[in-house]
């Protein structure tokens, strides 16, 4: 599979900042660096130095930007700690609700619900899809695997197995490093 490649190139007459005597192909788009063809690493479409490429990925500090990385973006990497937190566990909680909701309407012939249910579904399709994507990634997976929960009974059952509980790679893949343990150093596998 080729990847199409968004990073930016360093520019000319521009040295490696660990090889002085080797040009810069690419701006690590994390440190700035510039990192000659040794020392980059593609990874999401973005080139990254070695020592960053190799580094784990904190999630963003302010909880705006943290929930645009979860819910919005389908790039990077979430562990199976994030994905049950921020994905599985809530919308479970929110199914649960909804059905909950909906046997006390219909048994008093309100259909509102109905209406709020579609409308819920559609607010949560894309956070939903996002999230799962970078757990998918996590796993050096990408997103099209989500086709495979179409099957029935198989593909729910792959879907959480393969989602909720197998181990991403330890080591930076195809889209990128994986994500920090929470306040701590190294990956976070638990
Ligand atoms: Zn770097
Ligand atoms: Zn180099």
């Amino acid at each position: 599979m080729s990847i199409e490649i968004e990073a930016v190139a360093a520019p000319e007459g521009s040295y490696c900042a660990k090889h002085p005597a080797t040009p810069g192909i690419f701006v690590c788009s994390r440190c700035g660096d510039y990192a000659c063809h040794h020392c980059t690493a593609i990874a999401n479409r973005e080139a990254y130095c070695q020592g960053c490429a190799n580094q784990p990925l904190e999630l963003p500090e302010t909880w705006p930007a943290r929930l645009r990385f979860l819910y919005l973006s389908i790039d990077g990497r979430i562990d199976r700690r994030t994905w049950w937190l921020m994905f599985y566990l809530p919308t479970t909680l929110l199914y649960a609700t909804v059905v909950v909701l909906e046997y006390f309407a219909t048994t008093r012939g309100d259909h509102a619900i109905e209406v709020a249910e579609n409308l819920g579904l559609i607010v949560v399709a894309w956070p939903s899809f996002a999230a799962c994507t970078k757990r998918l990634h996590d796993r050096n997976q990408s997103a099209w695997w989500l086709l495979l929960t179409l099957v029935p009974l198989i593909g729910s059952f792959w879907f959480l197995i393969n989602l909720g509980f197998l181990r991403g790679d330890a080591a930076p893949n195809d889209y990128g490093p994986p994500l920090a343990a929470p306040g701590g150093a190294g990956p976070h596998h638990t």
